[in-house]
């Protein structure tokens, strides 16, 4: 019975004594724990994570096993390290695209790397085959590949709280691939919104220079899937919350306070990229050009303390505090203060009662990766009497779109919008929060962790499907051997432009064949392939050679033969495609073209732009638009485009070559190849066909391997297992 693992930096609880000395649990707070708490309470998962506990608690491992809490112990130094130093001090400045703030320091990555190897470690000791785990979180990024690499057959999700940023501020970590390939170990890696998305499949695409399909990247010989999966609120805590009785007094209490006075709220953890400073500014802005506002309208700030161990988030405070006492000075009048600031934390039924009170929730994020306080004003504005401002840069604004969506560097822009929502005609804004409300109330915490995990079973049973191909399997490399080790006569024809762009490239293809030759001696022939025109380095070395995918054909020792078609029956297309592949060629820097006898090739060299890509498709796009009724046709190749006819491709050489061996009419084939071969090869007297992908897991191909060493090597295993 497979089971499910829920796993974050933080468990969601925390412990404290009581008047007694006893200990009890306390919820922990943030968004990831509003978040998934419910979902876990609900389940049967266990939650592992990090709880900070006192080794000498009594009764510890009694409440921790209650409530499904697995506590992962870190010695506090590495623990500091990886929390201020790494997490805080680097990756979330990074991530939130404020590289200025952040501080490289490799004693913060190591302690980052060892913390993430401490939860592998304590995580395999309780894990097996087919358990599901759910990682949350940037504290987290290398754990899902360590857990591939020990048991491969776990189904991984990894979901990512915070804003996942444009791949060329990604670039700027000194540990960039490490982090990507720690990603890539899970399945499932999951974002608030289709932007962060793309931009982590920006990142596997051209730092890591993965194949990237829509939302599927291609790893080795899985497929890493990619997606957008918006976090929803705690609606039942939310409405049980609100029934409460805390609430109900808090509300008599705000009602009494700001009689009369319309209340615009901020409800931050007090953060740099929450904007609270531009927020402040903006509202300063609104009373110094609505001066009959400044009676009886007051901000109220909810700054929750945070991270005060991290260097800029004591500065910030003491910013904060002086800019609302400046505030309060220049615009106060004897019977209000402008603003009303508050530097704690507070329960949810408190919470709500602010949220029900306040005209306007101003979320003024500089980036956030969703924000939930927007979610939960909306949730609880039953009377539809609230405006809600928020700002483009927090993930939560692509849902909310019929809230006053606001830049939060243009203060001009966010005074404007305060004033507006403040005097918005009621039914407008009653048909705003309507819809709001409505879209938010839809989409809950819980809806969003099913939606997860079902896209998460959805990748994994693909994978499972790619793994049951897979070479390394003992059982499937002893059938391919026994299929290969019985027959009389072997066809090897390999692709090898599979090789393409490895720096190693001649290396591999020679221990390849010295492994097929060594295994089957005179009973294989080999027939190389190639895109470009043959290749005389390979002369003498006992291979049948293809050039030009299959155009051209030269025996062992013989002569290069023509297989048909050449350039010229391309007719009037030719001079076409020529220019534009030319103006192509000029477009994107080191990008070349070139003309064999019977294909036309153009290849993006060096570049890493996702423009020369799109450029790239929009090309073969509008060459096969120009092809569409001749035997011609634009293939995808490694990194660029060919023009070639039909009907001399690669199968074609294989069955010319099949047609010339002795005993070839029977022969097995080994194809092997990769995701560019033309299927055609894999497909080719598929039941006497043996094919084997290379480092991809879409293919049609019989079998697939990670890589070209381990092909290699169970070719020189040495019994067939009968
Ligand atoms: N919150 C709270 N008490 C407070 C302020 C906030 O419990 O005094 C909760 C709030 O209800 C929300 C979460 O903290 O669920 C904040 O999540 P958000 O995504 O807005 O920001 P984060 O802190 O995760 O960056």
């Amino acid at each position: 019975m497979s089971k499910t693992w829920i796993v974050s930096n933080r468990l969601p609880w925390t412990c404290a004594r009581d008047a007694a000395g006893l200990p009890h649990l306390v919820r922990s707070p943030g968004g990831l724990v509003a978040a998934m708490l419910p979902v876990h309470q609900a389940g049967e998962a266990s939650w592992v994570g990090h709880g900070g506990f006192p080794a000498d608690t009594p009764g510890l491992a009694d409440l921790l096993a209650g409530q499904r809490l697995i506590d992962v112990a870190i010695a506090p130094d590495i623990y500091a390290a990886f929390y201020n130093d790494a997490a805080n001090g680097c990756l979330w400045p990074i991530f939130h695209y404020f590289p200025a703030l952040a501080r490289f320091d490799q004693a913060g990555w190591e302690a980052y790397r060892s913390v993430n190897q401490v939860f592998a470690a304590a995580l395999l000791e309780r894990i097996g085959p087919g358990d599901l785990v759910w990682i949350h979180d940037y504290q987290l990024m290398l754990l899902p590949q360590l857990l591939r690499e020990a048991l491969p057959d776990l189904r991984i999700g990894y979901f990512h709280h915070i804003p996942f940023p444009a791949s060329e501020v990604f670039k700027l970590l000194p540990w960039r691939e490490e982090i990507a390939e720690g990603l890539l170990g899970a399945d499932l890696v999951g974002f608030h919104t289709l932007e962060y998305a793309r931009h982590f499949a920006s990142v596997a695409g051209r730092l890591m220079g993965l194949e990237v399909r829509g939302e599927d990247i291609h790893h080795g010989d899985r497929t890493v899937r990619t997606g957008a999966f918006p976090l929803g609120i705690d609606i039942h805590g939310i409405a049980e919350a609100v029934r409460s009785d805390r609430h109900r007094e808090t509300l008599a209490e705000l009602e009494l306070t700001f009689s009369g006075r319309r209340l615009v709220l901020g409800v931050d953890r007090l953060d740099y990229t929450k904007g609270i400073r531009e927020r402040l500014e903006a509202f300063a802005l609104f009373l110094r050009t609505h001066p009959q506002a400044r009676g009886d309208t007051v901000l109220l700030l909810l700054c929750v303390p945070s991270r005060i161990e991290v260097g800029p988030y004591s500065d910030l405070r003491q910013e904060i505090e002086q800019l609302v006492s400046r505030i309060n000075g220049e615009y106060g009048t004897t019977a209000n203060q402008p603003v009303h600031y508050l530097f704690q934390s507070r329960g949810l039924p408190e919470l709500t009662a602010l949220y029900r009170r306040a005209d306007v929730c101003l979320v003024t994020p500089l980036r956030d990766g969703l924000n939930l306080v927007c979610k939960e004003y909306c949730a609880v504005r039953e009377d539809l009497d609230g405006m809600l401002i928020i700002s483009e840069f927090a993930g939560a604004s692509e849902e909310l779109g019929e809230a006053l969506v606001v830049n939060p560097f243009a203060t001009g822009e966010v005074a404007a919008a305060i004033h507006q929502a403040l005097h918005m005609d009621p039914r407008e804004r009653r048909a705003r929060m309507s819809i709001l409300r409505r879209r938010v109330l839809e989409a809950d915490n819980r809806a969003w962790a099913g939606q997860f995990i079902a896209a998460l079973d959805a990748v994994a049973a693909v994978n499972r499907q790619h793994a049951s191909r897979r070479l390394e399997n003992p059982a499937e490399a002893g059938e391919l051997l026994a299929r290969l080790d019985g027959a009389a006569q072997i066809l090897v024809a390999i692709d090898g432009n599979a090789f393409a762009g490895r720096s190693a490239q001649r290396q591999e293809l020679e221990r390849l064949m010295a492994a097929v030759r060594g295994r089957f001696g005179d009973r294989c022939a080999i027939l190389l392939i190639s895109g470009a025109e043959a290749d005389d380095a390979w002369l003498g070395k006992e291979l049948w050679l293809a050039g030009e995918y299959g155009a051209t054909l030269q025996p062992p020792g013989g002569p290069l033969a023509e297989q048909g078609a050449a350039l010229g029956d391309l007719g009037s297309h030719h001079a076409e495609i020529l220019r534009i592949l030319g103006e192509l060629e000029r477009k994107v820097p080191r990008s070349r073209t070139i003309a064999g006898r019977a294909t036309l090739t153009w290849t993006m060299g060096r570049t890493t732009s996702d423009m020369a890509k799109v450029m790239l498709n929009e090309t073969r796009h509008a060459i096969s638009l120009i092809l569409e009724r001749s035997a011609w046709f634009c293939a995808g190749i490694h990194r660029g485009l060919a023009v070639r006819c039909g009907s001399c491709g690669p199968a074609r050489a294989i069955e010319r070559v099949l047609a010339a061996l002795p005993g070839g009419a029977d022969a097995t084939l080994l194809t092997i190849g990769d995701r560019f071969t033309d299927e055609a090869v894999f497909n080719l007297h598929r039941e006497r066909n043996c094919s084997v992908a290379i480092a991809t897991p879409a293919t049609t191909a019989d079998y697939l391997v990670a890589d070209a060493h381990g092909l290699a090597g169970i070719l020189i295993q040495p019994g067939v297992p009968s």
